[in-house]
């Protein structure tokens, strides 16, 4: 294609070029700046064509401007959030349950046809990092819509209790590399403090425990 199908004047090749395009976001259109484009150009009439392989690549280096948008306003990319959402086994729409939000908004921040709230993007790293919110968002669902998930979490929903305690004692430790054998036995221990059938060593170990994270006081 050497002449502009649309003005018959010549067409300019361009490589690493930068094109902005128009995207609708909740607050009207917002132009967004795409780089390392290649495209043929018409001068005259400012008509812009692509090749398969260039439109192939538009798509590649628009998905990277909308990641560094989303960056640069601390916001998680569509990557993340469905790595986010993998990590736990949600559906987008068992996601939005548990966001407690409408309908296919995971489907649109996950291609970028819409961002995600702060404070939506503030749940969902929280989620990520701690695994005891992730369990108490777990609770507060209705459980019809989330039959798999419940049956994957179940041993530490049964002992949320627990687990809650050991986490809020040892905030660096990853629930999830402690054997359920350890968390039962645990669970066993202060349940016998509780009743008072434990052993005088033990109940010093977790008199330490109890002052240290004022937990079971505070219940
Ligand atoms: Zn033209």
């Amino acid at each position: 294609m050497n002449k502009c199908p649309i003005c018959n004047h010549e067409l300019k090749k361009i490589k690493n070029g930068t094109l902005q395009s128009k995207r609708k976001t909740s607050n009207g259109f917002k132009g967004i700046l795409i780089e390392n484009l290649s495209y043929t150009k018409c001068d005259y009439c400012n008509e812009v064509f692509f090749s398969p392989e260039e439109s192939e690549n538009y798509e590649i280096q628009l998905e990277k401007a909308l990641e560094k948008e989303r960056r640069c306003g601390h916001l998680l990319t569509a990557k993340e959030i469905k790595l986010i959402r993998k990590k736990y086994d949600l559906t987008q729409q068992q996601l939005e349950l548990l966001l407690k939000i409408g309908p296919k908004n995971v489907a649109k921040w996950e291609t970028y046809k819409s961002n995600q709230s702060p404070a939506i993007d503030n749940l969902l790293r929280r989620m990520n990092e701690d695994y005891c919110f992730f369990l108490k968002m777990l609770n507060s669902v209705e459980v019809r819509y989330f039959s798999n998930v419940i049956a994957k979490h179940s041993f530490y929903l049964e002992n949320i209790s627990i687990i809650e305690l050991i986490s809020k004692l040892y905030p660096d430790v990853n629930i999830k590399n402690l054997s359920k054998e350890f968390i039962e036995y645990v669970d066993k221990v202060i349940k016998n403090i509780l009743s008072s059938t434990v052993e005088e060593q033990d109940s010093k170990l977790i008199l330490k425990i109890n002052l240290k994270g004022s937990y079971i006081e505070n219940r």
